[in-house]
């Protein structure tokens, strides 16, 4: 993976437009990691996709949910 930054699986970052308090660990922050997801394990019938992205508080390293309109 290219780049400088030295965090462990973190794929990239996001800044929010405005800042939101992270239900786990309480801290306010204005920014999400994303990590991508893939798919190790399927049903044969499942229409699931091939992979996705969680987004991770950056303090605490918590999944939170939200969606992003394209990657
Ligand atoms: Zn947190």
């Amino acid at each position: 993976m290219a780049g400088t930054d030295d965090r462990e699986g973190i794929e990239a970052e996001y800044v929010l437009e405005t800042p939101v308090v992270c239900p786990h660990c309480k801290a306010e922050t204005t920014s999400l990691q994303v990590v991508r997801m893939l798919r190790t394990r399927v049903n044969f019938t499942s229409t699931l996709p091939r992979r996705g992205v969680a987004l991770v508080c950056p303090a605490c390293g918590a999944v939170i949910s939200a969606e992003l309109g394209s990657i």
